[in-house]
Formats: C-alpha cells, sequence, structure tokens
C-alpha cells in the first residue's frame, strides 16, 4: 500500500474503493512493527482500531462517514481513551487503564478517526528528548542516533516514520513544536484554553495544550477545527465560537510581520539556521509582506520563569499520585508516610523527582515571594509585551529551536542544556498565544529544522494560513 501523507488522498482512494479502512489500519500495524526499533509507540491498539475501522467502512458505503474519516491517528501517552491504557510513560501509571475519553478523543472517534495506539514521551511531559520515558527513548527517523525531541517523541516520530497518518501531542513548553522541527514536520500549539484539557494527564495546568502533528498544514488545520471548542468538563476551555481553519488557508494577502532580533543574535542559534531563516525573510519581503525587527529583551528571563511555575504546577498536579489514590503502590510499604515516600520514589523517574522537588521549594512559606510570585509578575510583562508587538504585526516568525537534533544521551545528564532548549518555544505557552512549527528545509548535517510563526490568541485561521505559505513541504 502507498504511504499516505495527507488525508484527502486517504480519503480520495477510500472513496474510489481503491483502499478500505481495515486494510489502512493492517497496514499500518504491519509498518509499526517493522519499525520497533524506533520505539515511537508503546502499545498498538489492534482489536479496537480493526473494529472501528470496520465500523468506518460501513458508514463510508452509506455515505455516513465523519469529516475524519480514513484518519489513522496516535495519541501521545498522556491523553485518555476509554478502556484503554494510559501511563504518562511513568512506572507509576503502569498498567493504568483509563476509565474515561479524553474530550479530543470523544471528538475525533465521533468524525471516524481511528486511534490506532499509544505514543512514548518523556514522562508526565517533562524533557526535550524523549530520554525521560520509564519505556525507553524513541529514536528520529532521520537518523537513529538523535533524539526526535521531547517530549511528544513518540508522536513527532510516528507520523515523520509514516507509522499513522497524524497524532495528538501535548505542548506544555515547546513539546509538539520542538519534536515537530526536529523530526521535520507540523507541529501545532493552539491558543491557551481553545483545545479542551480534559482527559490530558496535566503537568503544568496554566500552560498545557494539545495539539497535532501531521504532514502538512491542511490536515492540522482540520483537526485543530474538530478538536477546539467549548468544554464543560474543561471551564478554561473557551466559549468562544470555533472558526473553519481549513477553509481559510488560501487566504495570502501581504502580512506585517515582526521577528525576534534578540532570538536571531541569540549566541547558541546555529549558523545555518541563521541564514536559512534571513533568507526566508527576504523571500517573504519579495512577496510583498512587511517585515521587521522587533525587541524583546526578556530571553534571559524565560526559561526561569518557565520552570519556576511549572514546576510548582507539576508538584501539585502530581500529588495525587501517592500509591493511594492512583497507580503504583510499593509493596516494601509498612505504613502510612512509607506508602506514599516508597511509592512515589520507587514510581517517579529522576527527572520528575527534581520537578517535583524545585516546584515544592518554590511553592514552599519562605520562598513563594522570591521565586512563585516572582515568576508570576515577570509572566504578566512577558506576556504584555507579546500582546504590544501583536497590536502592530500579523505574526512573530522565529527558528522553532536554535539547533537541529542533538545526538541520544548528548545533553541528558545536562539539565540546564536541555532547558535551554526551550528557549524560543515557551514564550507562547507564557503568553497563552497560538503557535505552529512548519518544516524549513533540511539542514547540511542531514537533519530537518523548522521554523515557527506566533499568533495574536485565537488567530489560528490566520496563523495556519500563513504557515501554509512559508512550509517547505
Ligand atoms: N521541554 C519542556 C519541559 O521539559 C517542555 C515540555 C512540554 O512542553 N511538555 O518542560
Amino acid at each position: 500500500m502507498k504511504d499516505y501523507r495527507s488525508l484527502k488522498e486517504v480519503q480520495t482512494d477510500l472513496k474510489s474503493g481503491l483502499i478500505t479502512c481495515v486494510q489502512l489500519v493492517e497496514h499500518y500495524i504491519e509498518k509499526i512493527e517493522k519499525n520497533k526499533h524506533l520505539n515511537a509507540f508503546l502499545e498498538v491498539f489492534q482489536a479496537s482500531a480493526l473494529a472501528k475501522a470496520a465500523e468506518v467502512d460501513e458508514k463510508l458505503k452509506k455515505g455516513t462517514m465523519g469529516v475524519l474519516a480514513g484518519a489513522v491517528i496516535g495519541l501521545k501517552d498522556n491523553i485518555c481513551y476509554k478502556d484503554h491504557r494510559v501511563s504518562a510513560a511513568s512506572k507509576i501509571l503502569k498498567d493504568y487503564e483509563s476509565i474515561f475519553d479524553a474530550t479530543i478523543t470523544t471528538r475525533i472517534l465521533e468524525e471516524d478517526a481511528i486511534v490506532i495506539g499509544r505514543l512514548n514521551c518523556d514522562e508526565f511531559a517533562m524533557g526535550s528528548s524523549n530520554e525521560n520515558s520509564a519505556f525507553g527513548h524513541v529514536q528520529n527517523a532521520a537518523n537513529p542516533e538523535y533524539v526526535p525531541g521531547g517530549s511528544s517523541g513518540g508522536s513527532a516520530v510516528a507520523v515523520q516514520a509514516g507509522l499513522c497518518l497524524a497524532s495528538f501531542g501535548s505542548d506544555t513548553g515547546g513539546s509538539i513544536r520542538q519534536p515537530a522541527s526536529f523530526c521535520g514536520i507540523v507541529g501545532v500549539k493552539p491558543t491557551y484554553g481553545r483545545v479542551s484539557r480534559h482527559g490530558l494527564i496535566a503537568y503544568a495546568s496554566s500552560f498545557d495544550q494539545i495539539g497535532p502533528f501531521t504532514n502538512n498544514v491542511e490536515d492540522a488545520a482540520l483537526l485543530l477545527q474538530v478538536v477546539s471548542g467549548q468544554d464543560d468538563y474543561d471551564t478554561t476551555a473557551s466559549k468562544r465560537p470555533v472558526e473553519k481553519y481549513a477553509d481559510q488557508l488560501e487566504e495570502n494577502k501581504p502580512k506585517k510581520i515582526a521577528y525576534i532580533r534578540q532570538c536571531i543574535e541569540s549566541e547558541g542559534l546555529d549558523p545555518e539556521i541563521k541564514e536559512r531563516f534571513h533568507e526566508k525573510l527576504d523571500g517573504l519581503r519579495a512577496k510583498g509582506h512587511e517585515i521587521e525587527p522587533v525587541d524583546y529583551p526578556f530571553l534571559d528571563y524565560l526559561i526561569p520563569a518557565y520552570y519556576v511555575l511549572t514546576t510548582a504546577e507539576a508538584s501539585s498536579n502530581l500529588a495525587r499520585f501517592d500509591g493511594v489514590h492512583f497507580g503504583h503502590r510499593s509493596a516494601e510499604a509498612t505504613d502510612i508516610e512509607g506508602t506514599y515516600v516508597l511509592s512515589r520514589s520507587e514510581g517517579f523517574g529522576e527527572e520528575v523527582q527534581r520537578r517535583i522537588m524545585l516546584g515544592t521549594f518554590v511553592l514552599s512559606a519562605g520562598y513563594y515571594d522570591a521565586y512563585y510570585s516572582k515568576a508570576q509578575k515577570i509572566r504578566r510583562i512577558l506576556r504584555d509585551r507579546t500582546r504590544e508587538i501583536f497590536q502592530n504585526f500579523d505574526f512573530i516568525l522565529t527558528p522553532t529551536c536554535p539547533t537541529t537534533a542533538f545526538k541520544i544521551g548528548e545533553n541528558i545528564d545536562d539539565p540546564i542544556t536541555m532547558y535551554l532548549q526551550d528557549i524560543f518555544t515557551v514564550q507562547a505557552n507564557l503568553a497563552g498565544v497560538p503557535a505552529i512549527s512548519v518544516p524549513a528545509g533540511i539542514h547540511s548535517n542531514g537533519l530537518p529544522f523548522g521554523f515557527q510563526v506566533m499568533a495574536a490568541e485565537f488567530q489560528e485561521g490566520p496563523m495556519l494560513a500563513f504557515a501554509k505559505t512559508i512550509s517547505n513541504n
């Protein structure tokens, strides 16, 4: 069977009778098996995927299928699917089975997507390389010695290697866009509140958003449109009506685009990525777009503010995994305190423990004002400046990451270097604005890289249309 790279192609062949959904799912299952070494899938939901495929084949015959008919989709292992396991790639939730569907799962299934399995990621979505998974690292399909990025590494590689048509991940500080950049595909982080977080295992609740990974902007627009919108189960999900993003992609009037001087001049930016970025800007100018540098003199504050706030939120979100309410309970424990201490020490990996401790520290009585409350104030300044830029510009364009993927093992013992991975992506999460990474080409080292478009809150429609015009795919 051919390697499908867009939903449109799949649906054309389904409608003409060239293929069936069951054949499509069988094809992906075979391909996942052949690419087991990538370690992208933690589990294939063979029985339920084939059952759903048969159901969609029937609907196709009757003409009653939903808009995602034929879309075979993987879910990051922190998005719930009723009666299926979900572990956040953590030992503490190993073999835990969800008793409900995440809202995004319900919405894609209603439109006849087929969920094929759960995808590897960093434990509780904490990481930038997928090396923090309790179930092994993931290989970048462009070069097996390199990381796929993280935390949604499995979601990115599954799409990159054609093991499913699209996938969903979560993005708290870059976990969709950075792996999309490292793997040469499209990844979208929606506006905070555009997509319900119900059924997403929480990392940092005021940052987390679910979004799609796809081969092209068209599929991303459609998937985002399906999962967006109000939800009674998540009060932070916006009531604002959802636009038809997929119908707005042809818009290509000249735009006002800002690029952040401090990003482009930052020391860590790979010279070749910088050069290609300037070429892109020249190309856009030639097409009539207005491009201007802007100042955002806060680069040094982004990562500290992000890590103070997210670890604080994580320390409280992860309190529920205590060996009593959920998940792993130590066999060694003999009393209540021992149950907590041993279960959490055995269940959580090193990075998760580091963040729980950091978060507990910044929230503790004596340090709250010095860290947590100061970081909140910095977040406000960062958000206000971002909003101010969008008063004069349609989009902010940056490289998604300062570099291409790094080698497996290269940064794992150096948390600070790992945290600096997020330098260009965390701004969107701190400010709550939408952002997308689109493929920008292949570096002379053979690895892909991406460019990021950020837009003002709820401007996903124009952002996707612009991303389509600059995408190299
Ligand atoms: N790399 C960032 C972190 O470790 C981002 C993670 C994410 O977006 N989930 O927190």
